[in-house]
């Protein structure tokens, strides 16, 4: 595979899977192949890491994990539907495991990204004098990422239990009681000072949330931290951009070391890395990570198989084309 060239950002991963552009679908394949490529060849660093903690430790959880990563993405069968320029990723194997699979992670997080501005159109169509910002609030670096997990939920919990009472006249507003519906995501970097942890909510507000306010009720919450960013988005730029804040999480972990990925995995695999509130709450992410078929017309089948060292490549006598319809 010819990819000497540095990787695309995560954002400009996630916007080009979901976004329309000046290309056709079938003009941005060949991209979506070189970036699955890049995926898949990571997850198999990810799995020379685990398949080594599995001989280091014993544990079968390890080995489970490899088996996982190790038949995810083998194949990747896409539909051309050349009549209307579509294509549509219409089988493939996937592990689902996608804090430790960088492949499983861009189909996810397309999946919730898409669901979630469907979700943000509605909304605003209903409740035009909303409006939507960005919000991050961030802890202390720690050693212990577990801890910092825990530390981060229980503090954002009390922000949106205090926007609850709020709301319903038992308690006195809070900056979070400005927010209809909000949508959030922990991330975790970590840049050699420890696990860095924040959370990117967007929110769909009724008035100017006060950066200096809401500081002082995040230092409350945490007892350790009062960082704070409050901005509008939508405004300059699309609202997608924001939301590719909130969305990106998962896809984050490709930027750490393939041992420290592994370790975050291991921590936070049963943990819930997203949340939503107020309007937002029920938003249906589809379970699976395939497309739905364009019923009715016909295609031509494109499928690819992975080759390590190469990456996605066509095999022509599995590409067939369908019978006209
Ligand atoms: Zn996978």
């Amino acid at each position: 595979m010819t990819h000497k060239e540095k990787p695309p950002v995560t954002e400009e991963v996630l916007a080009d899977e979901v976004t329309e552009g000046l290309q056709s679908e079938s003009e941005k394949l060949p991209n979506k192949i070189l970036r699955y490529s890049r995926a898949r060849e990571r997850a198999l660093l990810i799995l020379d890491e685990v398949t080594q903690q599995y001989h280091q430790t014993g544990n079968p959880y390890f080995s489970k994990i490899s088996d996982k990563l190790n038949s995810c993405g083998n194949y990747l069968s896409f539909r051309h539907y050349y009549t209307v320029d579509k294509v549509r990723l219409h089988a493939a194997s996937f592990c689902k495991k996608h804090l430790f699979c960088p492949l499983c992670a861009i189909r996810r997080a397309s999946k919730q990204l898409s669901s979630y501005m469907q979700r943000y159109k509605a909304i605003m169509s209903e409740n035009p004098s909303l409006v939507p910002v960005m919000i991050t609030l961030t802890v202390k670096n720690g050693d212990d990422l577990l801890e910092r997990y825990d530390h981060l939920v229980k503090s954002v919990q009390v922000l949106n239990r205090k926007r609850t009472r709020a709301r319903t006249g038992s308690r006195d507003k809070t900056e979070f009681s400005k927010i209809e519906a909000s949508v959030g995501s922990y991330e975790f970097t970590n840049k050699g000072k420890g696990w860095h942890p924040h959370v990117h909510i967007a929110a769909l507000v009724t008035a100017h949330i006060d950066q200096q306010a809401l500081s002082a009720e995040w230092k409350k919450a945490t007892g350790d931290s009062f960082i704070v960013d409050v901005r509008p988005i939508g405004q300059i730029q699309e609202p997608i951009k924001g939301f590719l804040e909130v969305f990106k999480y998962a896809l984050k972990f490709s930027d750490l070391t393939s041992e420290q990925q592994v370790q975050a995995a291991v921590t936070l695999d049963a943990r819930r890395l997203l949340f939503s509130t107020g309007l937002f709450r029920g938003t249906q992410v589809p379970e699976s990570l395939i497309d739905e078929p364009l019923e009715g017309l016909p295609y031509i089948q494109l499928f690819y198989k992975y080759l390590q060292g190469i990456g996605y490549t066509l095999d022509p006598e599995k590409s067939t084309k369908s019978n006209n319809i």
